[in-house]
């Protein structure tokens, strides 16, 4: 039980270390470095120089147990002196990484993280955050909560908006931040998916309800809503809707 209460009480450079002495008893101790980094997927780095030993793992393990800790660092030190990853290790490690929370976050740093949040909320044209201020103001007492705001990779014509609850993050199209589209435009989008916010989906059986009455009813409440509908049904042809 000693060895099991030590781990508990362990840094996470310390666990490095030990693990370290263990690879290799007859090398001094180096120093060590251990960060964790907001990383867009669960890659770990290490690099042992004269500075000493350098570590980066991925912050959603910064809460690991420190048996997963422990695993970690025994899979890159053994990369590190070119022997091969104990089996108990490289198992137990990717036991933790398969469980469903663990999936979850990591799905959810790369989405907000990757390729989806190039841009945040200021635009080469609009700033998604001075908008939202002033919508909150106008339509929600400015008592909504600010979720996160981003501009998307592409500029997709299909997607205009796009609210997502898992990351309580609004993405709006690239293709809205443009000198050629009126603000009034983008305003309306953001308004739309700010709705979806305050008016979750409704599930009647196995009928999801995305737009409810309510939802209507407000959406009503925005000034110039035909004007800007007419202003985005140029912009896209076809049945376009933000979503
Ligand atoms: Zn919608």
């Amino acid at each position: 039980m000693q060895l099991q209460s030590a781990l508990f009480f362990e840094t996470a450079e310390e666990t490095f270390a030990r693990v370290f002495s263990e690879w290799k008893p007859r090398t001094p101790a180096p120093l060590v470095r251990v960060k964790f980094c907001k990383f867009a997927n669960a890659n770990s780095f290490i690099r042992w120089d004269e500075a000493g030993l350098e570590v980066r793992i991925t912050d959603v393990l910064e809460g690991a147990p420190a048996p997963i800790l422990e695993a970690l660092a025994n899979i890159l030190i053994s990369k590190l002196v070119r022997r091969p990853v104990p089996k108990i290790h490289a198992e137990r490690y990717r036991r933790y990484l398969n469980r469903k929370e663990m999936r979850r976050s990591l799905q959810l740093v790369k989405q907000v993280r990757g390729r989806k949040f190039v841009s945040g909320p200021q635009g080469a044209c609009y700033n998604l955050e001075q908008i939202f201020e002033e919508l909150n103001g106008c339509y929600f007492h400015g008592l909504m909560a600010r979720p996160l705001l981003g501009w998307s990779r592409k500029p997709s014509r299909v997607m205009l908006g796009h609210y997502a609850p898992s990351h309580n993050a609004i993405i709006l199209s690239k293709l809205l931040d443009r000198p050629a589209i009126p603000r009034l435009a983008v305003e309306y989008v953001l308004f739309h998916e700010m709705l979806h916010l305050r008016f979750p989906v409704e599930h009647r059986g196995a009928r999801r309800c995305v737009h409810t009455r309510d939802f209507k009813a407000a959406e009503k409440q925005f000034a110039s809503l035909r004007q800007a509908k007419e202003a985005l049904k140029r912009l896209c042809s076809g049945s376009d809707n933000p979503d």
